[in-house]
């Protein structure tokens, strides 16, 4: 059976009424056997059954259809009714009354509403029954349209059923859609709100990468595999100085590397898009523009399609030019420090060692993988630690620690000098991280320093023995100086020098002095001879130095002694150092002895022979003074001697001229001449009085004789009497009309205002006047001789009052013999007085002295 004909006997079943309806059917025809039958053209299935003669049919049981007239009422689709089977000319031979055991027989077709043929109404009955008339047949042909209807109905109500189930089903999955579509689209939504996010980070990040290409000094480039073409950002064709407008090709690109790069940048290239290798790599480009050359940094990745081939090859250009230049100058800077002389070596704050150069390894003997990561303690003497402390506490805040001169320790333990300077190592921010330090090493600079100081020492000694013995002007204090000076330097026990002289019959003998022993320990031996020892020295052949003398094979060599007399001063260290004069002669020798080796070094050579040489000088302006202390001495004598004996004959001369004189009648013509012979005379008698003058002050035998007079009187005097031999020059006096007593020698205080008097005429004769100005004061008088004349330069001023001399070049009308000045400032000083002056050269002279009132 189908699921159709089991759907159509449930449907038949749900008519209402059916069984009724089918009582009825049965009741009113008489018929005890009433079916409603489902018909195909295949089968004959019941769906509903009155059944009173127990024919045992059930709802789905099936009939044989070919054995049925209801196959022909299908067929026929007409009501077919047999009152008596056995009778009917229709179906009296017709096997199914009798198969079934009917005699009466109808059954009218059931059409669906759609006209469709369903099935049959049929009842049977085993007896005739009277059936064929319009009442049966209009009730049963009532009854199947009445199915029918029902039929219909429910049908509809079937289909309405259906309807509702599908509705209810729409519903329900609309429902499970309109849910799941809620939940889709809240996903949606929510994907959509993500997407919206990560738009919104992607143009966030992008132009983040947008501005981090711009600022950082980076550009994109790009290269398609198959067609070759590059695209490059503006930044990197502004880097290498190409158009920004135009295209570019590879082989462009190329042109501006490095041509010594260019080949491993093939070979980059090649490995990326054959090999399917990411690019980093870096290299030198020229601006093809500027020529400017700059480093840069590409970077490149691959990008592959969906079938696995490069689609793209493209990266990041930057510019590392600063980078670059950084690593060259890190790179310099290392090799600087490398190369340095000094040590350089960093170290944290606490101590430890960072780093350690090629010269630290030399300077302390520690390779460099022995001390990084030790403390720096390592080379500090144990004495010097605290300095560490100091120096880190400078370092730490932010000071530097320059030329320290300190002692470190090598690795053998031995100490150093060095000169460090220590700087503070900052990170990024500026914060103190460590230290560095340069060590110096100092030991030469040492030693030099040494040998300057010794030097410079050395230099004031000879300078101010130097000075010492030129002031001196005596020979023997001059040796002795020397010696005591020599042998203080030189460290020696004792040392002498021996000065040859020459007195004056030409006879030659030794002077000698001695310092660090008493004379008498080298009176009872003879002077040193020209043995082997002494010798070169005395001949001038040069300095002999010994550290032991007495292994000297020149030692030991000379009688009587052959080596030191008994009791001589044990020597055994050994200096002698000649001393020459300008002219080569050797004046001397000076020796050094020291009981102990080699007490004498090379720079006590140097030392003794230059303070020699001074010596030697100094011994000669000695002697040169000497001489010339005796010429003078005898040119004194010779003034005293001269002017003594030329005195009386001018004297005498002078008398019998005044007698001559006298003599004379008046207009007698001779009288002029002997008047001007009686000045001349006069004049001489002046200077030969001058030059006794000069020779009693240097005999110191000018005798004063005091007496009290008016000074004012013998100035108005001499200023009277001067007035007459002068024409040009008035003579002023000034004083305040009162006496000055003074108790003085007259003459000699007359003599020297004729003098002041006279050489202010004397030297400004251009001028006409000469101012003499007398006061008192504080119990002194004061007398100043005022002219406007020549005048005298300042370096002059001192030595006008000495004697003999006279300002050089003054004109040869201005004669004289330069003693004036020199007795009056004697005559002035014996009074106790003082005389000086004040002048300026052309523009005069004022000459002042000044003596006690008593
Ligand atoms: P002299 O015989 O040369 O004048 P003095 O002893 O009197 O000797 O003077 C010494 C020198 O001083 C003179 O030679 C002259 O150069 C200088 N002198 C002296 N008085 C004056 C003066 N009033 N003006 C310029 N120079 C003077």
């Amino acid at each position: 059976m189908t699921d159709d004909v089991q759907t159509d006997i449930q449907a038949v079943a749900n008519i209402p009424l059916i069984t009724t309806l089918l009582d009825v059917a049965s009741q009113t025809t008489g018929m005890r056997f009433v079916a409603i039958a489902r018909v195909t053209d295949t089968q004959w299935v019941t769906c509903a059954v009155k059944d009173e003669i127990n024919f045992g049919l059930k709802p789905g049981d099936e009939l044989e259809l070919n054995t049925m007239i209801c196959n022909e009422v299908r067929q026929c689709k007409k009501l077919v009714v047999i009152d008596n089977a056995d009778i009917d000319t229709n179906y009296k031979s017709h096997p199914a009354p009798a198969m079934y055991g009917f005699k009466s027989y109808i059954s009218t077709p059931i059409f669906k509403p759609t006209g469709e043929f369903f099935g049959t109404l049929s009842a049977i009955d085993p007896e005739p029954a009277n059936l064929n008339n319009s009442r049966v047949i209009g009730l049963f042909t009532l009854f199947a349209n009445l199915i029918a209807g029902h039929f219909n109905a429910f049908e509809r109500q079937n289909n309405s059923d259906n309807e509702l189930i599908k509705e209810q089903e729409i519903t329900r999955l609309q429902q499970i859609y309109n849910k799941e579509l809620a939940t889709a689209n809240e996903k949606l939504a929510a994907t959509q709100q993500r997407q919206a996010e990560l738009l919104q980070q992607l143009t966030g990040a992008n132009a983040k990468l947008q501005q981090a290409i711009e600022t950082g000094n980076m550009g994109t480039w790009s290269i398609d595999p198959v067609t070759q073409k590059v695209t490059l950002s503006d930044f990197i064709r502004k880097l290498i100085g190409f158009p920004l407008d135009e295209e570019i090709t590879v082989e462009q690109t190329m042109s501006v590397i490095d041509p010594a790069y260019r080949v491993e940048l093939a070979g980059v290239l090649n490995d990326a898009l054959i090999n399917h290798k990411d690019s980093d790599i870096e290299y030198p480009i020229t601006n093809l523009v500027t020529g400017e050359r700059k480093w840069v940094r590409s970077t490149g990745k691959l990008l592959f399609d969906s079938t696995g081939n490069v689609s793209e090859y493209s990266g990041i250009l930057l510019d590392i030019t600063i980078r670059k230049r950084n690593e060259d100058k890190q790179a310099m800077l290392a090799a600087i420090i490398e190369s340095s002389e000094d040590a350089i070596v960093s170290k944290t704050l606490e101590g430890i060692i960072t780093s350690w150069n090629n010269s630290a390894e030399r300077m302390f003997g520690y390779k460099e993988q022995e001390v990084i990561g030790k403390h720096i303690s390592i080379i500090i003497p144990d004495d010097r630690l605290p300095e560490e402390t100091v120096i880190i506490n400078k370092v730490s805040n932010n000071e530097r620690v320059e030329h320290f001169e300190t002692m470190r320790r090598t690795k053998w333990g031995t100490e150093i000098p060095l000169s460090l300077t220590v700087s503070p190592i900052r990170n990024e921010q500026g914060k103190v991280i460590g230290a560095s330090k340069i060590a110096r090493d100092i030991s030469r600079q040492k030693i030099a320093e040494e040998r300057l100081q010794n030097y410079a020492e050395h230099m004031e000694i000879l300078n101010s023995i130097g000075q010492t013995i030129s002031a001196d002007l005596d020979t023997q204090s001059i040796l002795q100086k020397v010696t005591d000076a020599t042998t203080q330097l030189t460290g020696a026990a004792f040392g002498a020098f021996f000065h040859n002289k020459v007195n004056e019959k030409g006879e030659s003998y030794m002077l000698y002095t001695l310092s660090g022993v008493p004379r008498s320990a080298f009176e009872r031996f003879p002077m040193p001879r020209n043995t082997n020892v002494f010798g070169p020295t005395f001949r001038g052949e040069g300095i002999v130095r010994s550290d032991d003398i007495t292994k000297d094979i020149r030692y030991g060599k000379n009688a009587p002694y052959y080596g030191m007399p008994e009791g001589h001063l044990p020597v055994v260290s050994y200096l002698a150092v000649p001393v020459t004069a300008k002219n080569g002669e050797v004046i001397g020798g000076l020796f050094f002895g020291h009981p102990e080796p080699a007490k004498f070094k090379q720079e006590h050579e140097q030392l003794i022979a230059g303070i020699g040489s001074q010596a030697s000088v100094a011994l000669e302006n000695a002697r040169l003074y000497q001489e010339i202390t005796t010429l003078n001495a005898k040119k004194d004598e010779f003034i005293g001697l001269a002017s003594h004996e030329l005195k009386t004959p001018v004297t005498s001369i002078s008398g019998y001229l005044q007698i001559i004189e006298r003599g004379l009648p008046d207009g007698d013509r001779s009288k002029s001449f002997i008047n001007k012979t009686l000045k001349q005379v006069n004049k001489l008698t002046t200077l030969i009085s001058d030059l006794l003058d000069v020779s009693k002050i240097q005999t110191g035998k000018l005798p004063l004789s005091y007496a009290e007079f008016d000074l004012v009187a013998v100035l108005a005097d001499v200023s009277e009497m001067l007035q007459q031999n002068s024409v040009r020059h008035k003579i002023e006096l000034n004083y305040n009309k009162k006496p000055i007593i003074i108790k003085a020698d007259q003459q000699r205080v007359e003599q020297v205002v004729i003098n002041l008097v006279t050489n202010a005429i004397k030297y400004s004769p251009g001028a006409d006047k000469v101012i003499i100005n007398a006061g008192v004061s504080d119990k002194k008088v004061k007398v100043s001789v005022r002219d406007f004349g020549i005048g005298i330069a300042e370096d002059q001023h001192s030595r006008i009052f000495s004697r003999f001399y006279r300002v050089e070049n003054l004109a040869s009308h201005m004669s004289g013999l330069g003693i004036g000045l020199y007795i009056s400032y004697e005559i002035i000083e014996r009074h106790h007085g003082k005389m000086w002056v004040d002048s300026e050269l052309g523009v005069g002279s004022t000459f002042t002295f000044e003596l006690p009132i008593i």
